[in-house]
């Protein structure tokens, strides 16, 4: 058999190609009744429908195209891809830091797969030095992949064993720590692992990608690039997520594992530090503080890992008109702790309110967050503030939703004491709960208003 050019076409899609002399990896323009596109086109899995030719556009996108629109179609080259990427050795270099990058999967470890047109993470560790040898001037780095899989896969068994794995780099005096992950969940791995290894002596940077290495507008090698830095000459040693900006690549934000979550499912600059400033603003020259009350990098090799978990914790986003089944089904399937993200300032509606007494009742601990994300729960302003807490329910304060989740699955797993839940729940840990929030840490881009157009046009290029 001659070479497939055809890859995973059938049916319509397959006539329509051949009808007009073009094969996969081929440069095609096509005029279609939808408007004219150009681009790659890109091989089909198996079990993809028959309707659609995938083009890859210059913008990296992937475009599917009904072939019932097509009225002409041109090959113009032809460019068979290859996405493998060297692995290469990583060399040492005397007086530079080590650091040690753990993989766990996501975009940054991740390459498309022509076969599906899907992202899959195949980028191993060593192959993201292959492609960033820029790093060698910044760290000797190390490499070890633990998981390989997208975040949301991600929970509490892997956030254990990446406790465990940093305890024990910890122990072997390794100067910094990386973390590759995937966005979507990064911020939930972080608040894991501010909790799970308490005080460390050396920088821990989570770092993940918006766009996958083979998009020209990728943020994976720069991002790399400034996480390896601060793991390996930042002062500061806390579990930080360390992620572009502004929109552009002129600097990266050091976030506190605590305070940060993503905001955009899709700019490279979604993370944002809630309710407080960044850490710090990071180039490949230089950390520049923005706070300043961190907790500093030590010569010890120690840390205390505290790898718990109580799986049985649930977070419920309140809605009007929630039905109190809701509740009770958490309680009578033996969940033992829950976040509630109420509205405004923390709240439920009344119907509610019986279910929450009866998980109390149970023994089931109840916080209360603010789906405001900024802010603070303040359940003395009205009435229904107070008769909540009667029922039990207690406030988190300023903890992010996504954070008092984590927070109380791991003070279940060290503990059913409920008193000693609260006192874990409510003791402030590297700013998981600020006693206020600075004047300047309220901020959301708002189009239309001068000054953030000025900030945007000058971020913006
Ligand atoms: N879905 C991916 C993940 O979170 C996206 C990313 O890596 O940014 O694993």
């Amino acid at each position: 058999m001659g070479e497939d050019f055809f890859q995973g076409y059938k049916g319509r899609a397959l006539e329509v190609l051949k009808k007009f002399n073009v094969r996969v990896w081929g440069q095609a323009s096509i005029e279609t009744s939808r408007g004219n596109f150009a681009g790659t086109v890109l091989p089909r899995a198996e079990n993809d429908d028959d309707r659609h030719i995938v083009l890859k556009i210059p913008t990296g996108y992937n475009v599917g195209i009904d072939v019932d629109n097509i009225l002409e179609m041109k090959e113009t080259g032809y460019k068979k891809a290859n996405y493998k990427i060297p692995e290469k050795e990583f060399p040492f270099t005397e007086g530079l830091p080590r650091v040690k990058l753990i993989g766990t999967g996501g975009t940054i470890a991740s390459r498309l797969d022509y076969r599906t047109g899907a992202v899959i993470p195949a980028f191993s560790p060593g192959e993201l030095y292959g492609a960033v040898p820029e790093l060698a001037d910044i760290c000797n780095l190390t490499t070890e992949k633990v998981f390989a899989v997208f975040s949301e896969n991600m929970g509490p068994d892997q956030y254990k064993k990446l406790a465990v794995a940093i305890g024990k780099e910890i122990e072997n005096g390794i100067d910094g720590i990386v973390i590759g992950h995937g966005t979507d969940t990064l911020h939930h791995t972080a608040a894991a692992l501010t909790y799970m290894v308490q005080n460390p002596p050396v920088p821990i940077v989570l770092v993940g990608s918006q766009r996958s290495s083979d998009r020209p507008s990728s943020d994976a090698a720069l991002n790399l690039m400034h996480a390896c830095y601060t793991a390996g000459h930042s002062d500061i040693a806390e579990v930080m997520v360390c992620m572009f900006g502004p929109t552009s690549d002129e600097y990266a934000l050091l976030h506190r594992g605590t305070r940060v979550r993503k905001m955009h499912s899709s700019y490279r600059s979604t993370f944002r530090t809630i309710g407080d400033t960044p850490l710090a603003m990071v180039t490949r020259k230089g950390v520049r503080p923005i706070k300043t009350d961190c907790n500093p990098r030590r010569k010890d090799k120690k840390a205390t890992i505290v790898p718990c978990f109580e799986e049985k914790v649930a977070m419920v986003y309140y809605y009007p008109n929630m039905q109190p089944d809701m509740i009770d089904s958490l309680v009578d399937n033996g969940y033992k702790g829950i976040i509630i993200a109420g509205t405004g300032l923390g709240h439920v509606n009344i119907p509610l309110y019986p279910s929450l007494k009866r998980a109390r009742d149970k023994g089931v601990a109840v916080y209360m967050t603010v789906q405001t994300l900024w802010g603070y729960v303040q359940m003395f302003v009205y009435e229904t503030g107070r008769e909540m807490m009667a029922l039990g329910v207690i406030p988190a304060e300023n903890m992010l939703p996504e954070v008092a989740y984590i927070k109380l699955g791991w003070a279940l797993g060290q503990t059913s004491d409920l008193e000693e839940v609260k006192r874990i729940m409510l003791a402030p840990i590297n700013s998981d709960i600020t006693r206020r929030e600075p004047y300047n840490g309220y901020l959301v881009y708002q189009g239309g208003v001068p000054e953030v157009e000025e900030f945007i046009r000058k971020f913006r290029k």
